[in-house]
């Protein structure tokens, strides 16, 4: 069973039971102990530990050899709700770095990071390194209430759906890399410059990039315009959308496509790739779809054709395939992490894997006819 670190009932209670009070002692011990045995930063690998596995794949890269790499949640659980198992203190506990998104994805983040006794990584310190800074977020809420469902508060924190987030999560590992290691600062610089490159070259495609640089194709794609941009421009008498590489290509036939997400957790990969996201699966953010919202989404889909329904794969499946055969539409239930199924072991392959279940689902939906 999961544990909902945002419910208040579970916040207030002040009375752990006795067998978690003793694994957090020991938990403390063993903190203490693997403290007192650390070496300087810059004469080992740093051991950076990040709240998921997409996160540490990308420290991964601006890292390299210089680091080792783990993470909290698996790649197919629900980011938002962690068990805080005394092992993770412990883990903690030895960290030179914490990566986190920063906002409220990781609530039960503080708590682990407290009883880890590991200063270093407590939020402000030169070890706490939070990817969202920076970022354009987006859905920030007008009221800071919980009653619209209470776990998207500062906005949406499902930042690394977006490929040109992902450029801004590696900057920011790297930045923070270099506060803890200043010594392989220059290693940790390139170490993210390549993986922006990567990224750029695997979003536009090389001849693109040539002509209108990273940076523009960059601001026009988080603006959500990359498409009608390049569609309304020429180049020596060609559409300019004729040189599109990369994702931008493949996943052009996805532009305009009406669409239901499982969870408010694509947006930033929706705008990327210009989906209209009509409606969710659950009625608020982490608030479980009752039969009346399951009613209301059917009619929606009726009436509007929509027919693919995308979600993680840690959602209930059973409830996703069960609205699409009411409505004739089709089901995409993909990993939403790096790690988060078999094969999906990059930030490339989880967008590639994204990308071409969307596109083989519109495909059966008759979609491109
Ligand atoms: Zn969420």
């Amino acid at each position: 069973m999961k544990t909902r670190m945002n419910d208040p009932k579970i916040q207030r209670d002040t009375k752990p039971n006795t067998r978690l009070t003793a694994l957090w002692s020991a938990a403390c011990v063993l903190a203490i102990g693997a403290m007192a045995w650390s070496t300087p930063a810059s004469a080992r690998k740093l051991y950076v530990i990040s709240s998921n596995p997409t996160y540490s794949s990308i420290a991964k890269r601006v890292g390299g050899n210089l680091i080792r790499v783990t993470y909290i949640t698996k790649g197919d659980q629900d980011p938002h709700f962690v068990r805080p198992k005394p092992s993770f203190a412990v883990q903690l506990s030895k960290a030179d770095a914490f990566v986190v998104t920063g906002l409220d994805l990781e609530l039960w983040a503080p708590r682990l990071t407290d009883k880890s006794m590991n200063r270093s990584i407590r939020q402000g310190q030169n070890g706490y390194i939070a990817v969202y800074s920076g970022m354009k977020l987006m859905e920030i809420p007008t009221s800071r209430s919980r009653a619209s469902g209470g776990v998207h508060m500062f906005g949406n924190p499902h930042v690394y759906t977006g490929p040109m987030n992902a450029k801004i999560i590696a900057k920011n590992i790297a930045i923070g890399l270099c506060k803890v290691s200043p010594a392989n600062c220059a290693a940790f610089k390139k170490g993210y410059r390549r993986f922006k490159y990567q990224i750029n070259r695997r979003m536009f495609g090389k001849k693109l990039i040539k002509l209108l640089g990273a940076g523009t194709l960059t601001r026009l794609t988080v603006a959500g315009k990359l498409i009608p941009f390049l569609q309304k421009r020429k180049y020596r008498g060609k559409p300019m959308v004729d040189m599109l590489g990369g994702w931008a290509k493949k996943a052009l036939p996805l532009w305009g496509q009406k669409l239901v997400t499982y969870h408010k957790n694509w947006i930033y990969f929706t705008k990327t790739f210009g989906l209209n996201v009509i409606q969710e699966v659950e009625p608020k953010p982490a608030i479980p779809p009752s039969p009346q919202s399951i009613r209301r989404l059917i009619n929606t889909m009726s009436r509007q054709k929509i027919k693919v329904i995308l979600a993680a794969n840690f959602y209930d499946e059973s409830k996703v395939r069960k609205v699409c055969k009411r409505v004739g539409a089709q089901s995409v239930i993909v990993a939403f992490s790096v790690h988060g199924k078999r094969g999906i072991n990059s930030y490339f392959q989880l967008t590639n894997h994204w990308i071409s279940n969307l596109l083989a689902a519109y495909r059966r939906a008759g979609a491109f006819k």
